[in-house]
């Protein structure tokens, strides 16, 4: 959907704007920036590999709990919800709060544990096409996704998020690995290949889907008891 590709490019806007004015990656290199967790180990680069990759799909499994429970979180990342029409554009539909906010919290993980930042950008190579499938408006065979569900989050999977059902939108938050949802409890198996509508009831009206209406959903839709 060309508006998706619109709240993107805002969005991208944005935080480039917020990386150039704040420049993260440089803090790490000032002298007394305090070494990470994992530095007096001396860890051979595949495992600060397998760790970055881990450890930052598991922060971003509870951070995305987080943003279904906690009212503000959960009044912005109603944006990338509320698509009516799920497709591989949803992939792109994230408030600039969001993907700042989610942007932050990946750079903590990494200057905390010590891992080096281009390890994150290696995961975003790897994980940028999957978020983009598990959007995307394919259905693949049945055997596919069962074999896939054990150790990923599949489209199917991914779908039953994008369900209007309360039940269903509080399943399935991991980002890249489905291990999250079964340890915590909110895997959920589809009962189909996709549910049978997309979206947030209440923010269906078109006001909500243009590019302006998504980027002031956070603060118009706060007016609206449950979305
Ligand atoms: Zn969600």
């Amino acid at each position: 959907m060309a508006r998706n590709a619109g709240l993107f490019v805002a969005t991208l806007a944005f935080v480039y704007a917020f990386a150039l004015s704040w420049q993260p990656a440089g803090v790490a290199t000032l002298p007394g920036f305090p070494p990470g967790l994992l530095d007096r180990f001396r860890l051979p680069l595949v495992v600060l590999l397998a760790v970055g990759f881990i450890v930052a799909d598991l922060a971003e499994y509870l951070y995305h709990r987080l943003c279904h429970r906690w009212r503000w979180l959960w009044l912005i990342h109603a944006v990338h919800h509320s698509d009516p029409d799920l497709d591989v554009t949803t992939s792109l539909r994230f408030h600039p709060f969001e993907t700042a906010l989610e942007t932050l919290l990946r750079m903590a993980v990494f200057l905390l544990l010590g891992i080096p930042l281009w390890i994150e950008v290696v995961r975003a190579v790897i994980l940028n096409p999957v978020n983009l499938m598990q959007h995307a408006n394919v259905a693949y065979p049945r055997w596919v996704e069962r074999r896939l569900q054990w150790l990923v989050v599949t489209p199917a999977l991914h779908r039953l998020h994008h369900s209007p059902v309360e039940a269903e939108t509080n399943s399935n938050f991991g980002p890249g690995l489905s291990v999250w949802d079964r340890v915590f409890g909110t895997f959920r198996r589809p009962d189909q290949d996709r549910p049978q509508r997309y979206g947030l009831l209440r923010l269906d009206d078109d006001s909500w889907q243009t590019v302006r209406g998504m980027l002031q959903t956070p603060f118009k839709a706060r007016h609206i008891r449950t979305l």
